[in-house]
């Protein structure tokens, strides 16, 4: 297993591609995915899609953190690693909910984005098995933001609005309180 390298915002076409749907569940595959886990792990982050590393193929993996804040709120699913290839959602609640997110590919940049409450899954898992996953709350947030990577869709594109955070020390090195600086509807550097 090996941490790959994280494509980021602006400079590949592969975060804009449409991931193309996975047939081939082999070595290969498998390898894919050892190293996706590893890499989002390594970040860390909550899920990362396939074109975030390069790859085409349409899959992606996804981890609430497993601590004790996490298990209170999402119990069994707090921990669980989701790989779900081709995944779909099937059915989502009309109840929208607005949430900040972050993307492992836009490092620095936070926006406002409003997601279905709860959505329903299908797809398969990493050996070719049919699968549905319910998901409510954040974890159905990291899916719905996980699976517009795998049709090229960003954040940024459907943000309410989006800010750069410095890191803290940097701001601490500079003298400066901690600021946000909001800008409206402004993808960065495209
Ligand atoms: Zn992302």
């Amino acid at each position: 297993m090996s941490v790959l390298p994280i494509i980021t915002h602006p400079n590949d076409a592969v975060l804009r591609r449409k991931a193309l749907k996975v047939i081939d569940f082999g070595s290969k595959f498998q390898e894919l995915i050892d190293n996706m886990v590893e890499t989002m792990l390594d970040a860390p982050g909550v899920g990362l899609a396939a074109p975030q590393v390069a790859s085409k193929e349409r899959v992606i993996v996804v981890r609430l953190p497993d601590d004790e804040e996490s298990k209170k709120e999402y119990g069994e699913q707090a921990g669980v690693l989701y790989v779900v290839a081709n995944p779909k959602i099937v059915k989502a609640s009309r109840e929208m909910v607005e949430g900040v997110e972050a993307c492992l590919s836009i490092p620095g940049w936070f926006g406002t984005v409003e997601r279905h409450e709860e959505v329903l899954i299908t797809g398969e898992d990493r050996m070719g098995k049919a699968q549905r996953i319910k998901a409510k709350g954040w974890l159905a947030r990291v899916f719905q933001h996980e699976i517009d990577h795998l049709d090229g869709r960003l954040f940024i594109d459907i943000a309410k609005e989006i800010w750069e955070d410095k890191p803290e020390d940097e701001e601490k090195a500079a003298g400066e309180k901690p600021r946000r600086r909001f800008r409206i509807k402004r993808p960065p550097a495209e």
